[in-house]
């Protein structure tokens, strides 16, 4: 049977970024260093893929740093971990590696630094997820408001509406963010924040390469995990931009052929977390059911590295 012709855009950037490259790093250097098991602290990316392959390598993925020993070194997940992480690991004198993304890092010290300058933070991100819970336990309890919509901010009550400041977790909606920020600068005309939002360069480069794939296609699969912030903002990013079936899916046994009979063209794209080996899974999987044709859609070139920490730069 001759296959149908299928034009498959493929959104450049895609998939890791940088931050998500370092700290798989870190895990696969202290397992080396040190020999397993090394317990990380959450899944060190939000990728199942990478953390069952970590965990074959010798990691150990816990939720919480009460459940590693004493005598095994502990990895915190790229995400970032509240203050209290740090110094319980540090009072147990464990040996403990911090993967958190250094553009994570930087919010982290944002909050700080205005918190120092008295102000009160605001913080625009999603309740639970492990980066917000993070950049907010920088700060004692209660001391950052979070904001999650633009209905939250006419609802929040603030000590002094000339005295804050807001940061924003790095892997938003750049443009729901922008209405967000926005709204607060209508209701509270001294807040201060950074001269743009903290959403960092590889999930703005991938909502970008999505917005220009997006209106070419028929449909849009963005390989990522359920539980991955910047994978799921992808999905949305295309249905905005006018491709209504943008589905996330984690291998390319999830994708569903029956949803997708009769199109001409997809676009893939992969959220920050997932590596290009599932890509190719995917891009595999409609080889073998279309005539694929392969176009690239590029809107940016990524060169960002980012060190790993001294300690694993060092002999042991
Ligand atoms: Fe760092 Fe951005 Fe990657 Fe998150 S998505 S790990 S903030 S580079």
């Amino acid at each position: 049977m001759t296959k149908a012709p299928l034009t498959l855009y493929l959104a450049a950037p895609r998939g890791f970024c940088a931050g998500v490259d370092r700290a798989i790093k870190i895990v696969e250097m202290a397992i080396e260093k040190w020999g397993a098991p090394v317990y990380v602290r959450h899944e060190i990316v939000h990728n199942k893929f990478v953390v069952d392959t970590l965990r074959e390598q010798g990691a150990v993925f816990v939720e919480e740093l009460d459940e590693c020993p004493d005598d095994r070194p502990v990895i915190f997940s790229a995400h970032g971990v509240p203050k209290s992480v740090p110094a319980a690991a540090a009072a147990r004198e464990m040996v403990y590696v911090d993967a958190t993304c250094p553009l994570v890092s930087k919010v982290h010290i944002e909050a700080q630094r205005h918190a120092d300058n008295g102000l009160q933070m605001v913080m625009i991100g999603h309740a639970g997820h492990p980066e917000t819970v993070g950049t907010m336990g920088q700060l004692p309890d209660g001391e950052v408001i979070l904001v999650e919509t633009v209905d939250d901010v006419a609802r929040i009550d603030v000590r002094d509406p000339d005295q804050l400041a807001f940061v924003t977790q790095t892997t938003l909606s750049v443009d729901d963010t922008k209405d967000i920020v926005k709204a607060l600068n209508t209701r509270f005309p001294n807040i201060v924040g950074p001269h743009k939002e903290d959403i960092c360069y590889a999930t703005t480069n991938r909502q970008e390469a999505v917005k220009a794939m997006a209106p070419k296609c028929d449909a849009m699969l963005v390989v990522g995990a359920p539980n991955s912030s910047n994978s799921q903002r992808l999905v949305e990013v295309g249905r905005k931009a006018g491709c209504t079936y943008s589905q996330l899916v984690m291998r390319a046994e999830n994708i569903d052929w029956r949803a997708l009979e009769g199109i001409k063209s997809i676009g893939i794209t992969a959220g920050a977390s997932a590596p290009e080996v599932l890509i190719n899974e995917v891009i595999d999987a409609f080889k073998s059911r279309f005539d694929v044709t392969v176009e690239q859609v590029v809107t940016a070139e990524e060169n960002v590295e980012f060190k790993v920490p001294r300690v694993l730069r060092e002999p042991a």
